[in-house]
């Protein structure tokens, strides 16, 4: 497939010549509005059922958090909400690479949460309790036992939560990788194809309307990532989803001081396929304020107040743009999804700068290793910071999966396996119930997991 990144290629902000369909299909069974992990992957699924899919995709697979992202696949200091499709997503990844016949650079390495004091290391022990209700191998380490797993750490933590169980992969190989395993089973990948809306007839979903044409289908998922609560909000379901900015860098390969991934309180790392590190700043995270962020700013006081010290909160561009979109569009005409092809933001210099630093200060053997490249990915999460999975009474035929709230690449092959099923009538096998969108409306408390 063209419009993927190329298997030699490491980097993560790859936009090479978007090639738009030849052509596109009269009719789909499913149609997906996104190709980043989770729709790459529900497409792999259904197609493995023989179901006729159709994947729409405005600019590239992986070309938004699904290609930018640390490249984490844990299972540690999750939502309990989230566990069981995570575990299950741990299940498919470990054997993605042969299943798909490509490399995704999946690795299980381990990862660790350095305490920052005593108080912190007793917190992590709760859950530590959770993860035993779940047979989890995710412990609590002595300062002594986290030092074996850091070669040259110049920090001197009281400890960490470690679950060796957890791994990484890499990013811009992964969901092109399962586009192409898709693809190879007839699935329909259409890459440079924005999808402007949804058509109804008799009260349920008859087509999408695509800048290319019209599909016929009766079933629809919008993973639209970050667009998904415009999109939807031109459907008049209410979404409430905000976006946040995160820097990220990977270095030249260097000295190995880190097998897995680490978290502590200024950056997060984690060793690459390539030998290099991908790092981010722990504790810079931009917010930029946009109508949405009044739209739904009570929702979000729970998480706004966990993330308060990692929040920086500007206003400027964004908020006339935002503005400036149409709540809808005539379907004959270019829409929003034609005009941004690719979130592409630019990243912070200050949180560059700290990485930096603070990468030499905590593994001196990286202090001056070269930087090969940065980004930046635009997160999206929900109130809650558990995604959302459901299918809009409004709409029969409509269905969403989004919100996955920046942790959303480890969980994608989980979420896609039980989306095709949700998408085809059979059981998920796992309760979707926690994930429905009017948890946010009908009372229930919001109430994100606090801690990492
Ligand atoms: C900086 C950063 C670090 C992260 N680190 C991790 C990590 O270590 N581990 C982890 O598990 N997760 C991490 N995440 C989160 C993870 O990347 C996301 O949760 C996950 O990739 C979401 O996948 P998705 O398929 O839902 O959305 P996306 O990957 O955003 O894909 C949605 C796609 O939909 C397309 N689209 C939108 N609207 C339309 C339309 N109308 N028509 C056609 N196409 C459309 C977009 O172009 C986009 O490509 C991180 C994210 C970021 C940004």
């Amino acid at each position: 497939m063209k419009n993927s990144y190329p298997d030699n290629l490491v980097s993560q902000t790859w936009s090479g010549p978007l090639e738009k369909p030849a052509s596109i299909p009269d009719a789909a069974d499913v149609v997906i509005i996104g190709g980043g992990i989770v729709g790459v992957s529900t497409a792999w699924f259904l197609s493995r059922q023989g179901v006729a899919v159709t994947l729409c995709e405005k600019g590239y697979i992986a070309g938004e958090q699904s290609g930018r992202n640390w490249g984490w696949v844990r299972q540690q200091g999750r939502d309990v909400r989230e566990l069981p499709m995570m575990i299950d997503s741990m299940r498919i990844w470990r054997g993605l690479a042969e299943e798909l016949g490509e490399d995704v650079g999946y690795t299980e390495a381990g990862c660790l949460f350095a305490a920052k004091n005593e108080k912190q290391l007793a917190e992590f022990q709760k859950w530590v309790d959770v993860a035993k209700d779940f047979d989890l191998d995710t412990q609590v380490l002595v300062k002594k036992e986290l030092a074996t797993h850091l070669r040259g750490a110049a920090i001197d933590w009281p400890g960490a939560m470690y679950t060796a169980s957890d791994g990484r992969a890499e990013p811009h190989k992964a969901a092109p990788a399962i586009a192409r395993a898709a693809k190879r089973n007839s699935a329909n990948i259409l890459t440079g194809c924005a999808v402007r809306g949804i058509e109804m007839m008799a009260g349920r979903v008859s087509a999408v309307v695509t800048e290319h044409g019209r599909i016929r289908t009766s079933t629809v998922l919008c993973a639209a990532g970050a667009w998904s609560s415009m999109f939807c909000r031109s459907l008049d379901i209410s979404l409430p989803q905000l976006q946040v900015r995160g820097t990220v860098t990977r270095t030249v390969p260097g000295p190995d001081v880190l097998s897995g991934n680490l978290f502590e309180d200024r950056i997060g790392i984690r060793r690459r396929q390539d030998g290099g590190y991908t790092v981010a700043h722990a504790s810079i995270l931009d917010h930029a304020i946009t109508p949405s962020t009044f739209r739904y700013c009570f929702k979000f006081l729970p998480a706004l107040r966990q993330e308060f010290g990692a929040l920086r909160i500007s206003i400027g561009r964004e908020f006339i743009d935002e503005w400036q979109t149409p709540r809808t569009w005539d379907l004959d005409k270019p829409s929003p999804f034609e005009a941004t092809r690719v979130l592409d933001p630019q990243p912070n210099q200050k949180a560059l700068s700290g990485i930096r630093r603070n990468m030499g200060i905590i593994f001196p053997a990286l202090k001056g290793i070269e930087i090969a490249e940065s980004w930046a990915g635009m997160v999206e999460t929900t109130p809650d910071v558990v995604p959302i999975i459901d299918s809009p009474e409004s709409i029969p035929g409509f269905h969403i999966a989004t919100g996955f709230s920046g942790h959303g690449f480890g969980i994608g092959p989980g979420a896609g396996k039980a989306l095709a099923a949700l998408l085809t009538g059979n059981d998920p096998g796992i309760d979707l119930q926690p994930f429905r969108l009017a948890r946010f409306f009908d009372g229930s408390p919001i109430s994100p997991q606090s801690g990492i």
